[in-house]
């Protein structure tokens, strides 16, 4: 496997693999909008009694997943926007929810493997699965001309896969083998650490003789764990259908639904960053309150709060009060209120840069204590090539950005934006500080937008024409 680009962040804060279990709170709010899923379906009403496992709200727009009660409780719709709140709860039942007899009948058609997805999907598995490609939810009912298994997570500080499969090493190669029994012909990906790491050796201990998994090892460089950067490695193409890509979490998750028919109500998330006393990871329900956390762990008045991983994670706005169910990390920088005075004099001992300009590269590997900080002005782009060099896509974001700038719509799009994954190490490594990530991201949703009104407005032409 060839892989270009990607660079390690040394920053204080990496979680360890230790995972602790936070108490049961009084309440749970469970956003209804997550990254990838919109819940636009409330399926119970204000003050209704629901037991862990039930529906609460579905995603009409992703083959109608369900958001799941996490708890057994009463439900509030009026106490927080874009929240369906549970309160009054009490322990989780010992319920097996199984839903066999309200299957549609496409699914019942399908036979055993019809029955099974349906499960990963009503069970909250299937939530786990993405599109290399396009970071979608898959089609339950597709046929994927391959499956990526990903037991490494690269960016900090998102949930390590160790943290994931300690213990579970058992339910995890029980996991693949459900999921294999899904398939036909078509091979899973299974993609590990290096091999000389304790943990690799026991995966590998684990599925030994599985002849339908390939073992692939990756290097540990952020971002080559990326689905699409491995789909591409790989060889598999786009236009061969989907490929169906999950985490080490997911594969646990597969196992519950189709071992013990039991839904996936709780997951491993990581806490981390400079400001977080102990980094960790915490076993936690969808719906926890985010405050809650952040009291336990965080000590610093001023601080930012990341939903997900150092360079690609949303900030956590006042207006998010729980874990949405998509949620792999909370990452927490202290946002300094005051200017640094005269910080343009220090000589960078203690601050890391790609360009090692900074006295630190004198210094051997040491973690930086990061802050939301700009560390001075941001300026014009100077051509340093430092973009280029770490893009995984094989791209130039400086030549994207002069594009842009310049709103050459057509050279951008020549420029292969589309293959732009959105990592966020372009903007990382910037001197001049330039957004590069966000750009780019408006910049795809743009010529979304725009290619959208053409195909409507073409649609709208031949109908035109067909009637005339
Ligand atoms: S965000 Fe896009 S352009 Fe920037 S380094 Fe990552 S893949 Fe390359
Ligand atoms: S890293 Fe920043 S300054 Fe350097 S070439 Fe890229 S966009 Fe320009």
């Amino acid at each position: 496997m060839k892989f270009r680009g990607g660079y390690n962040i040394l920053q204080q804060g990496r979680p360890s693999p230790v995972v602790e279990r936070l108490p049961e709170p009084k309440e749970l709010y469970l956003p209804l909008r997550s990254w990838r899923f919109l819940f636009n379906e409330i399926c119970v009403e204000d003050g209704q009694q629901v037991n862990a496992g039930d529906v609460i709200a579905k995603d009409l727009n992703n083959f109608a997943l369900p958001l799941l009660a996490p708890r057994s409780g009463t439900v509030k719709l009026k106490t927080a926007a874009n929240h369906v709140v549970l309160a009054d709860m009490f322990p989780p039942d010992k319920k097996v929810h199984v839903p066999e007899k309200h299957l549609p009948h496409i699914v019942q058609e399908m036979g055993a493997a019809g029955i099974k997805r349906y499960k990963l999907l009503s069970l909250g598995a299937w939530q786990f699965f993405h599109d290399a490609y396009t970071g979608k939810l898959p089609d339950p009912l597709s046929t994927p001309q391959a499956v990526i298994v990903s037991t490494l997570s690269l960016e900090p500080f998102l949930a390590r896969g160790d943290a994931q499969l300690h213990n579970r090493l058992l339910q995890f190669t029980r996991g693949l083998e459900h999921l294999q029994s899904l398939l036909e012909y078509q091979p899973i990906y299974l993609i590990m650490p290096n091999i000389k790491s304790p943990f690799a050796s026991q995966v590998r201990e684990h599925i030994r003789g599985y002849a339908w998994a390939k073992l692939i090892q990756v290097p540990l460089k952020y971002p080559y764990d990326n689905f699409n950067i491995l789909a591409r490695a790989l060889g598999l193409k786009k236009t061969a259908g989907p490929i169906w890509s999950v985490r080490a979490e997911g594969i646990l998750a597969v196992d519950r639904a189709l071992t013990v028919s039991k839904p996936c109500l709780v997951r491993i998330i990581s806490i981390g960053g400079p400001v977080v006393s102990s980094p960790i990871h915490l076993k936690v329900m969808a719906g926890y309150p985010i405050q809650i956390i952040l009291d336990k762990y965080v000590t610093e008045p001023y601080i930012r709060t990341l939903d997900g991983g150092l360079l690609t994670g949303n900030t956590v706005s006042k207006e998010i009060l729980g874990l949405s169910t998509e949620s792999r990390g909370l990452t927490v920088v202290s946002e300094p209120k005051e200017r640094e005075f005269i910080g343009f004099t220090r000589p960078g001992w203690d601050r890391r840069s790609y360009s090692k300009c900074f006295l630190s590269a004198l210094r051997t590997d040491f973690p930086e204590r990061l802050t939301t900080s700009m560390r001075g002005e941001l300026r014009p782009c100077i051509s340093c090539n430092f973009c280029e060099e770490v893009c995984p896509a094989r791209i130039m974001p400086h030549l994207l950005h002069k594009y842009l700038y310049r709103d050459l719509i057509e050279e951008v799009e020549q420029t292969r934006l589309d293959l732009c994954i959105e990592c966020g190490l372009c903007s990382f490594v910037c001197p001049s500080k330039i957004e590069l990530r966000s750009e780019f991201i408006e910049a795809k949703k743009l010529i979304e937008k725009e290619k959208e009104e053409i195909r409507q407005d073409q649609a709208r032409q031949q109908v035109q024409e067909k009637s005339e």
